[in-house]
């Protein structure tokens, strides 16, 4: 069987925030045109539009203030599944907790489903992100000798969420793979994060007032089963080295689904022959600084 899984490698994130990031992601706003995510429909509404049931399972907080936009988002679904009911960020509200709804989601009979999951992942901090049978980095091995010992700490629970993630999303591709549909899943982060990696790596995080590749630079996978593949013969190997800006990605996932209306731009598409390479602009489109072009090394 053909690969069922495509790595990209050179796609960042606008912005290195959740909810400004997603806010470009799910809808037709970028960077030159930040206010389109009020004025055109979004990804969920085109998908329901285009007659699929929606579903939004979330692991995120959903009572604080901070995540109204997503909670709005997720209000333009069909179905919801709210998971993490804490108020605090530092709650240890373990990503499994997406397994049983998504597994009633895939039981569910709806002959076109689009879901959308939304993990913590890898948000700060990092040691409540995952169990302790996942605690498996706890050394020096492989770190910069510049590293102290605070540093060296904090890298290494940022690995175990990483190796826990990693179990996350193979866990949710093995129970849609189970399941023998025509069907696939893309897995990307909402953005980056700079975990000391920027000599003279002191910074930890994410800081838009001086940004660096480690907090845009961001995972891109793509899994399509082989009812899908029989379906749709497409290889999109020849693109995992396309430079490309999460803010486009409506058009890709048009592309991808099949889906075409008037906003439609291929050349904004990933998948598209028709492709054109655009800035990587990163910044606030609403601030006083100008953006920046970011380049991928
Ligand atoms: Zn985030």
């Amino acid at each position: 069987m053909k690969n069922q899984l495509t790595v990209f490698n050179q796609v960042v994130s606008p912005r290195p925030y959740t909810i400004e990031s997603l806010e470009q992601v799910l809808t037709f706003a970028d960077q030159q045109n930040p206010g389109f995510s009020l004025t055109k429909p979004s990804l969920m509404n085109i998908m329901k539009q285009a007659g699929y049931k929606t579903y939004w399972i979330t692991n995120q907080q959903t009572i604080t203030k901070r995540n109204t936009m997503l909670t709005t988002f997720s209000k333009h679904m069909d179905v919801q599944h709210y998971m993490n009911n804490s108020r605090a960020q530092n709650s240890r509200e373990y990503d499994e907790n997406v397994f049983a709804p998504f597994e009633e989601v895939l039981a569910d009979d709806a002959p076109r489903k689009f879901i959308v999951i939304h993990l913590l992942g890898t948000h700060m901090k990092y040691d409540y992100r995952y169990p302790p049978e996942f605690d498996r980095f706890n050394d020096r091995e492989g770190l910069l000798p510049v590293m102290d010992e605070d540093q060296v700490e904090v890298i290494n629970s940022y690995d175990n969420a990483v190796l826990y993630n990693d179990f996350v999303v193979s866990s949710l591709i093995e129970k849609l793979d189970a399941r023998n549909q025509r069907s696939l899943l893309l897995y990307f982060a909402d953005h980056g994060e700079d975990v000391y990696d920027t000599p003279p790596h002191k910074m930890l995080g994410r800081n838009e007032g001086s940004p660096t590749l480690a907090m845009y630079a961001v995972p891109f996978m793509l899994w399509t089963s082989p009812a899908w593949q029989a379906s749709t013969p497409r290889d999109f190997s020849a693109f995992t080295d396309r430079p490309y800006s999460l803010s486009h990605f409506i058009h890709t996932w048009a592309d991808l689904t099949g889906l075409s209306f008037n906003e439609w731009d291929k050349q904004k598409s990933l998948y598209n022959d028709a492709f054109v390479e655009h800035p990587l602009w990163v910044g606030n489109p609403e601030g006083k600084k100008p953006l920046i072009e970011i380049k991928i090394n």
